[in-house]
């Protein structure tokens, strides 16, 4: 959803397939292919007998976040939501209508933690141009158009209206894992039981690793890019990640990162990374943006508070918080 252009092109950085032998558990052919698609690196990773219809399949894969980057980017102008933010009202397909109804149900759950009216802040802040602390004039101008309530959706015409001229939606808090889901349910389809799709720490877990009951996934350190915070063996899961490192810059001693307090229209404070596991990894995207605005306490409240999910915030001094460390950690 982010660098223009970039899913357009959609490079394949890095394309290699091994065989490796996992434990005394036999041999199992793993195919990995890396390309950049929404603005990162997405990475499947499947385990399954190779030949030509898995190649087909992760093939479809990569071709469903093309889609998708050009049904939901505002970098992409004849997106559904960069048309919708011209004209203030779109009947849209039911796909795009589905995603922002869910994104308003979320906004609602997260006392409006999470905010996908947040467009018209991202534009001033401007974190892919590198960023600018906006005068406060500008940001009052902008934090008038944002709030999820004054978003209505009218489910018959499944028409999506904004209540004010220039406010402006953007879905990239919950589209990246929209896009992760859809590539998963269509490895699903070919019959892939155990893959990894991993689009830029959006991660969807399919199965385990053969000869295991799970994959071993690494959580980055937010301040040490060489180390990681912990592993997790989860299997059918998804692990997501929003961090304060992903899009920052620094000026004087103050990190200015992407995630935003609607309340304020300030990157928010209390964190410095959250990970959410939930079953899909929508809902995942989302808790993990939610989570991050909250703040650790806040958070990791909100985090227990839903059926299913389970999380690691590591808050704005370096401080670990878990749902349940023992359960994460079993
Ligand atoms: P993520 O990396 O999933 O946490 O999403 C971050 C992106 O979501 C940002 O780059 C913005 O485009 C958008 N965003 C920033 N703050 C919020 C917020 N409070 N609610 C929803 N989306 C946000
Ligand atoms: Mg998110």
């Amino acid at each position: 959803m982010r660098k223009e252009g970039i899913s357009g092109l959609l490079v394949g950085v890095a394309a290699l397939v091994m065989s490796v032998m996992w434990g005394c558990s036999g041999k199992y052919e793993v195919e990995r292919e890396s390309r950049l698609a929404l603005g990162t690196i997405v990475e499947i990773t499947v385990a399954a007998g190779g030949g030509e219809q898995v190649r087909q399949a992760v093939e479809k894969a990569f071709a469903e976040f093309e889609r998708i980057d050009g049904m939901l980017s505002t970098y992409r102008e004849q997106s559904e939501i960069s048309r919708l933010n011209r004209t203030g009202e779109l009947a849209m397909g039911a796909e795009a209508f589905d995603l922002v109804r869910q994104a308003l149900q979320i906004s609602a759950l997260s006392g409006g933690a999470f905010d996908i009216t947040v467009g018209p802040l991202v534009d001033l802040w401007g974190f892919d141009e590198g960023g600018a602390v906006p005068r406060e004039q500008d940001l009052g101008n902008a934090l008038r158009l944002v709030g999820y309530e004054k978003v209505t959706l009218d489910p018959v015409s499944r028409t999506v209206r904004l209540a004010l001229p220039g406010m402006k939606i953007d879905l990239g808090a919950i589209g990246k894992g929209h896009a992760v889901d859809r590539a998963a349910e269509i490895l699903k389809e070919a019959g892939i039981e155990n893959a990894i799709i991993d689009a830029g720490g959006d991660i969807r877990l399919l199965g385990h690793r053969p000869g295991k009951d799970f994959w071993r996934i690494g959580i980055r350190h937010p301040r040490d890019p060489g180390r990681l915070l912990v592993s997790l063996d989860l299997a059918d899961r998804a692990v997501v990640t929003s961090g304060d490192y992903e899009r920052f810059f620094i000026e004087g001693n103050t990190r200015y990162h992407h995630l935003l307090d609607p309340a304020t229209g300030l990157p928010a404070g209390g964190c410095q990374s959250v990970t959410v596991i939930a079953d899909g990894t929508t809902e995942a995207d989302a808790y993990a943006t939610a989570a991050f605005v909250m703040g650790a306490e806040a958070g990791i409240d909100f985090l227990r508070s839903l059926p299913g999910v389970e999380g690691i915030i590591v808050d704005g001094g370096g401080r670990t918080w878990w749902t349940d460390e023992e359960r994460l950690r079993r």
